[in-house]
């Protein structure tokens, strides 16, 4: 920032890791690499060609190397988003098309990937649908290693960090990030919008505050400018005042006292003041989180998001691989309850693999979950077959995604009695009493719950869909964001309705969307009568916390007093009221 250096100017972007950092700006925007475009002439070409194969087999060991470094450093998950890199340098049809290139333009090979890539880039960023102008970015990014190479340049990325910094760039690619010394990196922040990118799940899992969506940021600042990264409420204050660093300063004080104090209670049940319990639980998309949602005091797996396991294989993992993933998952967790949802793939989650759907205009409202299980029978039937053999390990619900209404529902199960009587038949043990639930995420599923609560042994509210389909807002799309608001009163009365139907037939209704992770709104939830909050595990902690010193009877009528509301800001203010005067003073 060159003008008015001293004066503190406050941005907002989408707050998409939790915490807060104050630093130093480093700008990341990697230069252009030159490529030379020097002739060759037909008898050199072979010598080209060679030299290609030669340095597509070196980037493919670096990035196998890359890979394993990143596995043993932030685990497999994290690494396998390399696979695609070698998806890429595998392509005999971009390869071939290099070679042809070098011969039709007679110039060097270095020269002829870089169009022909730029090509692929091109082509796949005018796609229209979301997935497939994703992998834009991984042909960019692997394309970048391997020009870099042919140039004889090294890709430095992130590694060259001399001090702590506060990353701030246009986006973030795994190659970029690869080398990374985690203590180096103090935040990052992105112009460019989404909380699935990768410079978002690098934060997370280094666990550093992440504020993305800020447009034209890189624009404005200078390397070194001095900014202060507030990742809860995704502010970004550029020369942070005395005042500003002594408020976050303190709230950051107030975080430490609190972590404190909650770590005393983590083993302790979740039971209000006033006696009412509720299970706290956690959010999972992998058997490697188990002993992180333990350390947090989990009392179970509220959702375990099994497309995780089907986003990261290059094919679709057997019936084996997933008995294993989910029979390891029931058995640590044993005999603390754990479901497993079925396969939630499409809207914005697809797998590097295989397997695609035709083009959709609105992926969120289209071939998705068990929608597209139920058009795939077999797979579907390979993972519930998977789920059954791992229930008898351990306490394993099951759960059905983007559930319509009751004949999806009655589908869903008929394939499910189809998978109990295969096991049945070649004698293969599974839990009989298996217990199955459904989410509720979709508007129609939370009107007809009455319906569906007589055919399902339990619900599990999932707001983050069920807002978006409630209020007509792209949960991804950062345009809108500011209206995606958790205390519309049609959200709140929505999930009372849904609560108050699995109630009339005696089930168990759980949230497992993101809000049920926010202190703010938590007791409102608890007030409803929720039976059961599912959440990120970092953030248990803190909710059991806040739960075990406020009274039932408090919450109930602050539910009460909200559902008389109209304005989603003003029942916001009154949820923050009562935040202040219940909770402030147990941390502070
Ligand atoms: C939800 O929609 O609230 C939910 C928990 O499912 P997901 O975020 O995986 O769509
Ligand atoms: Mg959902």
């Amino acid at each position: 920032m060159d003008s008015d250096r001293q004066r503190e100017q406050v941005f907002k972007g989408i707050a998409a890791s939790p915490g807060v950092a104050h630093g130093k700006v480093y700008l990341f925007l990697p230069k252009e690499l030159d490529i030379p475009d020097d002739p060759v002439d037909e008898s050199e070409q072979e010598a080209e060609v060679e030299r290609f194969e030669k340095k597509l087999l070196e980037t493919r060991q670096e990035v196998l190397k890359l890979q394993k470094e990143v596995a043993e450093r932030l685990g497999e998950d994290e690494a396998r988003i390399f696979d695609a890199h070698f998806l890429v340098l595998e392509d005999r049809a971009l390869i071939e098309e290099t070679i042809r290139e070098m011969r039709d333009c007679g110039r060097n090979i270095t020269y002829s990937f870089h169009k022909v890539a730029q090509r692929y880039i091109d082509a796949f960023t005018n796609m229209d649908d979301e997935y497939l102008r994703e992998r834009a970015n991984d042909i960019r990014d692997i394309s970048k290693r391997l020009l870099h190479n042919l140039v004889g340049e090294s890709h430095y990325g992130l590694s060259r960090l001399s001090d702590e910094r506060i990353i701030v760039a246009k986006d973030v690619s795994p190659s970029d990030t690869a080398n990374i010394e985690k203590g180096k990196v103090l935040a990052f922040i992105t112009d460019a919008g989404s909380k699935t990118s990768h410079a978002v799940i690098m934060a997370r899992s280094i666990q550093v505050p992440a504020v993305v969506g800020m447009r034209n940021f890189t624009r404005i600042l200078n390397n070194g400018d001095e900014i202060l990264v507030d990742g809860y409420d995704g502010q970004v204050v550029v020369n942070p005042s005395e005042q500003t660093l002594f408020r976050y300063g303190k709230f950051q004080e107030e975080k430490k006292s609190l972590e404190k104090k909650i770590l005393a209670q983590i083993r302790r049940t979740t039971k209000t003041r006033d006696g009412v319990s509720i299970d706290l639980m956690a959010n999972i998309e992998g058997a490697n989180e188990i002993d992180r949602i333990r350390q947090y005091g989990a009392e179970g797996v509220g959702l375990f998001r099994t497309e995780y396991l089907f986003l990261n294989s290059v094919g679709f993992p057997s019936e084996e691989e997933q008995y294993q993933a989910y029979m390891t998952v029931a058995e640590a967790m044993a005999p603390d309850p754990v479901v497993i949802r079925t396969l939630d793939m499409g809207g914005d989650k697809f797998p590097n693999s295989v397997y695609r759907p035709s083009a959709e205009t609105n992926p969120f409202l289209g071939l998705r979950a068990i929608r597209l299980c139920l058009e795939n029978t077999d797979l579907f039937k390979t993972q519930l077959r998977a789920i059954l053999r791992a229930s008898k390990e351990g306490n394993v619900k099951l759960m059905y995604p983007m559930i319509s209404g009751a004949g999806e529902l009655d589908r869903a199960n008929a394939i499910l009695d189809e998978a109990r009587n295969e096991l049945s038949s070649n004698g293969i043990a599974f839990d009989e009493n298996m217990k199955v639930g459904a989410m509720i995420e979709i508007p129609s599923a939370a009107i007809t719950a009455d319906v569906l609560a007589r055919k399902c042994d339990f619900f599990s509210i999932g707001t983050n869909d069920l807002i978006q389909y409630l209020l007509a807002i792209d949960r991804i799309n950062e345009q809108i964001a500011h209206l995606y608001e958790p205390t519309h009163p049609a959200v709140l009365r929505m999930i009372k309705m849904v609560i108050d139907s699995g109630h009339s037939e005696r089930i168990r209704v759980s949230l497992c969307g993101e809000i049920a992770g926010d202190p703010v709104l938590v007791p409102i939830f608890m007030g409803l009568g929720i039976d059961e909050l599912s959440i990120v595990s970092s953030g248990l902690p803190a909710i059991k916390y806040i739960i075990r010193n406020i009274d039932f009877t408090d919450m109930k009528r602050l539910a009460e007093d909200v559902l008389e509301l109209d304005d989603p800001k003003e029942i916001f203010s009154l949820a923050e009221a009562f935040y202040k005067k219940n909770v402030s003073h147990l941390i502070a």
